[in-house]
């Protein structure tokens, strides 16, 4: 029932790369088995910018060591410098995992916005977030939610949101997740959970667990983690190194256990892994949630992450026009040859 639409164009240039011979350079559309959404595959394109994904480390070791000075996440200034929740809703002010702390955000994304501080480190290198450093941020986070829809249950729709580093998006150098929780779903999450019900209503069957079984015989499968499913997307929404996970038989994210948890984490640690061996030192993660006050039976807890470049005088974005104004999506390789290339690191 799910159908993994692609169709393959080609162009012909001169090439003065070959003495202006005839060049062919191919191109391939596909189309989002449940959005309908395209994303372009370009051949080719990650070895033409992996140039940039790479980070100067002396650059990066020299921005480390001046945001250290001021910032406000380090452990001599987290219980002075960040925001505290008000008594009636946390009397002692803030939530403690182990080495996670969470606050209110300042300036928050959404009406409920929050931050985890997830290490005592102030910076750290992929390879360094650890299964166990990733779960205690998600206990955070639950911690944090369970007592929200407690006060508040019309705000149903959280997302963890992983930002690290500038070229992620982030102003603050120290690692942290935000949870943001609203009264509506961000666009995604609404799309995903139409598109998912209108599939549901057609074809009777949950449309992520088709997903999964289709998937599991696939080139784009990278293993399974207990209850979670995890593969490279056949069309990718940003296609730099993007992953995605699906969590089986849940909904929303207060539906998980606690191994689940454990789980998303150690999946989120292993890519990190992989992306550390390739040179990156940035990324972004997000989980998409249904409403926490019901469960969907045609929708299933779901995540999405993916390096961004590195950390360079020149400053490449991958947030160009293209994927940013005009919605569409692009990968820089063949999903099925990033999912073979995770697996082959997952084996050594
Ligand atoms: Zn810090």
């Amino acid at each position: 029932m799910i159908e993994f639409k692609k169709t393959a164009k080609r162009t012909r240039i001169l090439n003065p790369l070959k003495g202006f011979q005839e060049d062919m350079i191919d191109f391939e559309y596909r189309t989002d088995p449940l959005t309908g959404r395209n994303t372009t595959i370009i051949k080719g394109m990650l070895g033409y910018i992996s140039k940039f994904l790479t980070s100067d480390e002396e650059l990066l070791q020299s921005l480390v060591n001046k945001t250290r000075a001021n910032c406000p996440f380090c452990p001599e200034n987290v219980r002075t410098n960040t925001p505290m929740f008000p008594k009636d809703f946390l009397p002692k002010g803030r939530i403690i995992v182990d080495d996670a702390v969470v606050v209110p955000n300042l300036l928050g994304h959404a009406e409920r916005s929050v931050l985890v501080v997830l290490s005592k480190e102030h910076h750290l290198k992929l390879k360094d977030f650890t299964p166990e450093l990733i779960f205690n941020a998600f206990r955070g986070g639950i911690t944090y939610l369970k007592r929200l829809s407690e006060v508040d249950p019309a705000i149903s729709f959280p997302v963890f949101v992983f930002n690290y580093l500038p070229p992620a998006g982030s102003s603050i150098f120290h690692p942290h997740m935000q949870v943001l929780a609203r009264d509506r779903p961000f666009y995604l999450t609404r799309m995903l959970m139409e598109n998912s019900k209108a599939y549901y209503e057609k074809n009777r069957t949950n449309y992520w667990t088709d997903l999964v079984s289709a998937e599991k015989k696939a080139e784009r499968h990278l293993f399974e983690n207990g209850n979670s499913e995890w593969l490279v997307p056949f069309a990718p929404l940003r296609g730099l190194n993007e992953v995605q996970a699906i969590v089986k038989g849940k909904s929303h994210l207060l539906e998980l256990n606690e191994e689940e948890w454990v789980e998303l984490a150690s999946g989120i640690s292993k890519i990190l892994q992989f992306y550390h061996k390739q040179g990156y030192a940035s990324f972004n993660i997000i989980t998409v949630s249904g409403p926490t006050n019901e469960h969907l039976d045609y929708f299933n807890v779901n995540l999405r992450m993916i390096s961004r470049p590195g950390i360079q005088p020149f400053s490449f974005t991958d947030a160009w026009a293209l994927p940013y104004l005009l919605w569409d999506g692009e990968a820089v390789e063949e999903p099925e040859q990033l999912a073979e290339r995770i697996r082959a690191f997952m084996k050594s």
